[in-house]
């Protein structure tokens, strides 16, 4: 296992002469003296190798006809919307505030959908007033309040419906979101979708161009995207039928797996799209209907494999029979993933990468809660006050749901390109915690 590249989740990951681990090259353990701990690392080069990579799936299968949009919410912040613009893909965002991160970088209106399950009329006004692309609408009252507002800017909205398709998708049931029992979007089943349609036709101010659906999220297997998307083309197919009305996109969702430890094997991503327009051609032509154009959205299998989180150990509390607690700079704050859904992580001791792991802990951070852990069972190398722990794979839902809990300031995130890194969202400092405070 020495040194073998295999031992990491992620490709970008290495041992450097030193035995450091390194990402795009770069010693973690260097980045870490240079920028501060707890750190987030994001290799720029590995991100856009996913974009081009999921470009490339929809050229390569699907004639080019589509457009892949990253789900912001994965990790957002203005260097990413720029990389995310250069690479020439869409975006998903799911409120104003990462409406407003893509506007600040003058990101193209026409290639953002606009997601969530309660969008505010002010969110509906500033997606209307700036020309976003798609509006999925998740519910009826959406659905009146953005006939309404548009109505009163004097312009028709494209959008899509959040479509419930009732598949299971065989991941955790927290993120499990395709099924009946969700707070997103319209059920098939019922006749609910349908009606929605009816109505959306009938309004002067919204262009009902597609429908959308997004099964779940950390998924491996493919046959639940095929499922959906055949259920999606039979419902298209139906409002052709009975309504006359053609829906010219449809948007496919994301939540392809990634992998965080040994034990994930997510299949490669051009599968996804090889399986699922062979079966929306099919059917299309069997429906004599016409190809939709094709959105997909993928949120963490971009992000995820490309970031990595530095942390400081700061003690370590071996509990005779129980565990070690190796504890960390950081924690739930910057990554609240295991408190969450007990998501699984793997960790290296960055500065002894080349050892072998004979240890098992619990990293636990700082924050004053028990359950405030990074993982728990976890092989690593024997760690030690002042060593670096680089915990893999933590480049979506990371930062995007880091919070300030107990006063901690946010971490920095940096960006690594070509053998050089750069800060892409600075340290939170002390005044920036107070800075709202009156
Ligand atoms: C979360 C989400 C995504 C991205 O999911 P990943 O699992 O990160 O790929 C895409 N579309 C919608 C509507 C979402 O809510």
């Amino acid at each position: 296992m020495k040194g073998d590249i295999k031992m990491f989740v992620s490709k970008n990951l290495s041992v450097n002469e030193k035995g450091d681990l390194t990402i795009g090259g770069l010693d973690t353990v260097e980045l870490a003296g240079k920028y501060g701990t707890p750190l987030y690392i994001m290799d720029e080069d590995l991100i856009r190798e996913h974009c081009r990579s999921f470009k490339q799936s929809i050229d390569k299968y699907y004639g080019g006809k589509g457009l892949v949009c990253y789900a912001s919410k994965a990790f957002c912040c203005k260097e990413m919307c720029r990389v995310m613009m250069d690479e020439g893909i869409g975006l998903d965002v799911v409120s104003e505030g990462e409406l407003y991160t893509a506007l600040s970088v003058g990101f193209p209106m026409d290639k953002i959908c606009f997601h969530g399950n309660n969008k505010t009329d002010e969110e509906l006004l500033l997606a209307v007033e700036n020309n976003v692309g798609r509006i999925i609408v998740d519910n009826i009252f959406e659905l009146e309040r953005l006939n309404d507002i548009s109505k009163k800017k004097g312009i028709k909205a494209n959008i899509m419906f959040r479509i419930k398709p009732g598949v299971d998708a065989h991941t955790h049931d927290f993120v499990k979101t395709g099924q009946i029992d969700s707070k997103f979007g319209f059920a098939l089943e019922t006749g609910e979708a349908f009606e929605a349609v009816k109505k959306a036709v009938s309004l002067e101010n919204v262009n009902l161009v597609g429908l959308h659906c997004h099964i779940g999220s950390q998924i491996f297997d493919i046959d639940p995207f095929v499922l959906a998307s055949e259920i999606m083309i039979n419902f298209i197919s139906d409002i052709k039928t009975k309504l006359g009305h053609k829906i010219k996109e449809l948007d496919l969702g994301g939540g392809f797996g990634i992998k965080y430890t040994e034990d994930d094997t997510p299949v490669p991503y051009d599968r996804y799209m090889e399986k699922v327009s062979v079966k929306v051609k099919e059917l299309c032509a069997e429906k004599d209907i016409e190809l939709p154009f094709i959105l997909i959205e993928p949120g963490r299998s971009i992000a995820a494999p490309a970031g990595i989180t530095l942390y400081t150990v700061g003690g370590v509390k071996h509990i005779p029979n129980i565990r070690t607690y190796v504890s960390v700079d950081g924690g739930m704050c910057d990554n609240p993933r295991y408190a969450l859904y007990k998501s699984k992580y793997d960790a290296v001791v960055a500065n002894k990468a080349s050892k072998p792991k004979d240890t098992v802990v619990t990293i636990a951070g700082k924050c004053c809660e028990s359950g405030d852990l990074i993982g728990e069972c976890m092989p690593l190398q024997e760690a030690v006050p002042g060593d670096i722990i680089a915990v893999l794979a933590t480049g979506a839902y990371n930062y995007s749901m880091s919070s300030n809990y107990n006063r901690l300031c946010k971490p920095a995130v940096v960006f690594v390109k070509n053998g050089e890194s750069r800060v892409a969202v600075k340290r939170e400092t002390l005044e920036d915690i107070i800075r709202n405070d009156e």
